[in-house]
């Protein structure tokens, strides 16, 4: 139950997460779950981002429900966390169970960035979208120099600014270059092709798209963004 303070943002929350779920059973099919729990837990809790367990996603109040969403709307921290957040309940660790080896947060975090990318493009325009991709660049470039650099199908989890922000912005390169339709057929696809028990690895992605590419030139293109540097 959420106190009745923290009611203002609820109907956002629940209208976003609708817009998600309909994107992602749409594009890469069911929902596995019966039901979406959305848990306030207290800001006191820190360190502690979002996280999604199966059917329930755990955010802090601090970045929702309190969110002031109309002071800043350029920032939809909603759309970032519950759009983000509940597409995981599709990517790993929820419909698939990548193997634990470098490259498998490409198979978490870049998908979940990915599908938040898609559907702030929905809610906002492709321009805003945009900025937000600018703004990932940023990101990688200004920590790319600090430590060991990785391509994104290698990229292991102590490198967030790979996983998230380069992951972002080569995923909706992806969409420019395949098309939005083909990425998700690539992405339903990898689903369906790699279910329990079978553990994922990001050559099993790679291969997805490959699958949907038109010719060589693109295949290339496709191991620019994630095997180079
Ligand atoms: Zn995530």
């Amino acid at each position: 139950m959420l106190p009745s303070k923290h009611i203002e943002n609820v109907d956002h929350l629940i209208e976003n997460a609708k817009i998600t779920l309909d994107y992602c059973i749409r594009n890469f099919g069911k929902y596995p779950f019966k039901s979406i729990n959305f848990t306030e837990i207290s800001s006191f809790t820190k360190g502690f981002a979002a996280t999604a367990y199966p059917s329930a996603i755990f955010m802090p109040e601090d970045m929702v429900f309190h969110a002031n969403i109309h002071a800043d709307k350029e920032q939809d921290v909603i759309n970032e966390l519950a759009g983000h957040e509940l597409s995981h309940l599709w990517w790993g660790n929820s419909q698939i169970d990548p193997d634990d080896r470098e490259g498998s947060v490409m198979l978490t975090e870049t998908v979940a960035m990915y599908t938040e990318m898609m559907l702030y493009k929905k809610m906002h325009g492709k321009e805003k979208m945009m900025d937000r991709i600018k703004m990932h660049q940023q990101i990688y470039d200004n920590e790319k120099g600090l430590s060991e650099n990785q391509p994104i199908y290698r990229v292991s989890g102590d490198n967030p600014h790979i996983a998230y922000s380069k992951g972002a912005v080569a995923m909706v390169k992806l969409s420019e270059l395949l098309g939005e339709e083909k990425v998700n057929m690539a992405l339903k696809n990898f689903l369906l092709n790699n279910q329990y028990p079978k553990k994922p690895t990001s050559l099993d992605l790679l291969k997805e798209f490959y699958k949907v590419s038109p010719n060589d030139s693109t295949k290339k293109e496709i191991d620019r963004l994630f095997k180079m540097i």
